[in-house]
């Protein structure tokens, strides 16, 4: 199926609900990504610093650009001129690092706090307490130059379907409780990112606002990351 095809398929599937596509292209060459862009996609997620800084200038100014991948703070300066939104936050480091190389660009980034949800030991993020302390602390020191949205997890790669729906709705458990302590006043704090190519049905399902779908997209990745 072309990338076109396919494309229509998730916005069919998508209309109605308020849930968003983000097209993984990580691996995938800029002509790829030139043809979703073509077939009206403007949203893309890539995992990696560098291959993201490589593939921005190649391709169109208006491209939404997410960050989906762990981030070292040595490395926010590299994406921080376009970022649209930076997926994987997990550290109160992290933040202070987006906030100074945004507000070195004049420019306001988007967040999701990466909360940890799969059973895998390697995947990172926050647990809930984490999450916790870091927004008591940004309630001392607001960040003018980053505005946090939402939350993402990745499930475990399993094909237990219970198991599965028990993580999506552990993550919407604590966006919905971050929402209520936090961002009561925010409407801005809206975006619960889950669900990939083989659990995006089940994500949808369980309040996903943000599927971050790659191979049911582009086909299988030309080399593993
Ligand atoms: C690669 C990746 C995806 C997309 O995976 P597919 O299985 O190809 O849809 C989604 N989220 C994250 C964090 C990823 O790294």
């Amino acid at each position: 199926m072309s990338i076109a095809t396919t494309l229509s398929h998730f916005h069919q599937e998508l209309a109605g609900t308020n849930c968003r596509l983000v097209a993984v292209s990580k691996t995938h060459p800029v002509e790829l990504i030139r043809e979703a862009y073509e077939a009206g996609q403007r949203l893309f997620g890539e995992n990696r610093v560098q291959e993201l800084a490589a593939k921005q200038p190649e391709l169109p100014a208006d491209i939404e650009w997410h960050l989906i991948g762990h981030l070292q703070t040595n490395k926010v300066k590299y994406i921080a001129p376009f970022v649209h939104t930076i997926q994987s936050i997990d550290s109160l480091k992290l933040l202070l690092e987006i906030e100074r190389q945004a507000a070195r660009h004049n420019r306001v980034v988007n967040g999701l706090l990466q909360f940890h949800i799969g059973q895998e030991a390697t995947k990172t993020g926050l647990d809930f307490a984490e999450a916790e302390t870091l927004l008591e602390t940004l309630r001392q020191q607001p960040l003018p130059h980053v505005r946090l949205t939402g939350v993402m997890g990745v499930a475990t790669n399993t094909d237990d379907e219970a198991q599965l729906r028990q993580e999506f709705r552990e993550l919407r458990g604590y966006f919905e409780q971050l929402r209520q302590r936090f961002f009561a006043d925010d409407a801005g704090f809206r975006e619960i990112s889950m669900g990939m190519s083989s659990d995006y049905h089940l994500a949808i399902e369980e309040g996903s606002t943000l599927i971050r779908v790659g191979s049911a997209i582009f086909g299988s990745r030309p080399y593993p990351v």
